[in-house]
């Protein structure tokens, strides 16, 4: 991943007509903060916070918990969040953090355990104003709540603004646990309509039904009908119907915890979601997931980048080539940290707003965002993905 969004920004950096040393800054990152989290029982963890940029404000990164986390891995998602960012023109930089450790064997009480100690290591990098926190993959609100509160501890601040992703007792913002799929819906509605497609019928495909993916299909099937989902997988297996899925069923089947190895509907295995013949394949579970292996399978026209790097450089090149648009990444994922920055704009006035409110001004940065990055591929003849880069580059410099 690391390397896949280096070359986009070596390549960016090049139509922008930007120096070696120019490129080489953007990619350095500005801190690192690399230590050991040491559990009561005697247990090391590798603990990471990198900061990759504030030129246009604060930091801005989730935090994630996961045993192959790594410092190059955090690295490339601060990178990105810097990028992202900027492509949507919010005044923040780009962070990110993790811990690696599997969060399924642990204890509650070990859990906060390590929440409240990354936070006791690195509280005085952090802060409204410094670097602004939030969960990422197996980080949620009782875990942003916990570093909330030590945070408040150790430096008497009472914010909240130190972090995104609280509950919403705790100062958290409506509108944020649909904040992603929603902004994806916005994204794929301004490019179908650019493409002459608004209102016509489109069929998809979603890998990785989590967060992201459920709530991408249950917005899509209340502000347009005429998408039909055809397909959808977890981890286990992709489940199909061609006359199409009711998206609230499916989401509410895995609220519950159910597996689509067992949902009563067509099984395929998860590895071939990405070979159907849908108009659109919507990707939402992980980095890598369209390669040089599987990309020649892939027959959808559209690709909407909901995960982090999930079509890798070699399958973007081919599938560009053949056609197929790929909405990239840094601005289709970017309806989560539009609603982190409100959620943090209203602690910092002390405001609660409505849905609605969150809602409205989420759809105003994503149609922005998408207006420009239309603008910038037809202007220069190129990719939906090298424009969004040349986007955020230009904001990040000027
Ligand atoms: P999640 O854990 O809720 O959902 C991920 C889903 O992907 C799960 O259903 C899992 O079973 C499935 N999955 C895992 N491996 C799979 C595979 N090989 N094939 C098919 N499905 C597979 O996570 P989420 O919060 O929905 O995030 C999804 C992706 O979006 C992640 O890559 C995350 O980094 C990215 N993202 C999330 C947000 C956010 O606001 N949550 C914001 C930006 C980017």
């Amino acid at each position: 991943m690391l390397e896949t969004a280096q070359q986009f920004i070596r390549s960016a950096g090049k139509q922008l007509g930007l120096s070696k040393a120019e490129v080489e800054n953007l990619l350095r990152v500005d801190a690192e903060h690399v230590f050991e989290i040491e559990l009561a029982n005697g247990k090391k963890l590798p603990a990471y916070r990198v900061q990759h940029s504030n030129r246009r404000g604060p930091y801005k990164g989730g935090i994630r918990f996961h045993h192959e986390v790594d410092l190059d891995e955090v690295r490339a998602l601060a990178t990105l969040m810097s990028l992202k960012a900027a492509a949507v023109g919010l005044p923040l930089g780009g962070g990110k953090g993790g811990v690696a450790v599997n969060p399924r064997g642990l204890s509650e009480a070990e859990l906060e355990e390590i929440s409240r100690k990354y936070v006791r290591q690195l509280h005085e990098h952090l802060g409204p104003d410094k670097d602004v926190p939030a969960p990422d993959v197996n980080t949620n609100a009782t875990v942003i709540d916990w570093m909330v509160d030590e945070y408040s501890q150790l430096t008497g601040d009472t914010t909240k603004a130190s972090f995104t992703g609280k509950s919403i007792a705790n100062g958290g913002s409506l509108g944020r646990e649909a904040a992603t799929g929603r902004g994806g819906v916005i994204a794929l509605a301004e490019l179908l309509q650019a493409e002459g497609l608004a209102g016509k019928p489109v069929t998809y495909a979603v890998q990785g039904f989590g967060n992201v993916g459920s709530f991408f299909s249950t917005v899509a099937a209340q502000d347009h009908p005429t998408w039909r989902l055809v397909a959808a997988s977890d981890s286990a297996a992709a489940v199909y119907e061609p006359g199409g899925f009711d998206p609230r069923k499916l989401a509410d089947y895995k609220k519950q915890g159910g597996r689509f190895n067992n949902y009563p509907a067509r099984q395929l295995p998860a590895s071939e979601l990405v070979a159907l013949d849908v108009d659109v394949l919507v990707l939402a579970a992980l980095g890598d997931a369209v390669t040089e292996e599987n990309m020649r399978q892939v027959k959808a026209k559209y690709i909407v980048e909901l995960a982090n790097g999930p079509v890798n450089e070699a399958a973007q090149a081919y599938l560009t080539k053949k056609g197929v648009s790929i909405l990239p990444d840094i601005i289709a994922n970017a309806g989560g940290v539009i609603v982190s920055y409100l959620e943090w704009s209203q602690n910092r006035r002390d405001e609660t707003w409505s849905e609605d409110e969150v809602n409205r001004q989420l759809n105003e940065y994503m149609t922005e965002a998408m207006g420009e990055l239309l603008k910038t591929a037809k202007h220069g003849d190129i990719s939906l993905t090298e424009a969004a880069y040349i986007l955020a580059i230009d904001r990040l410099l000027n």
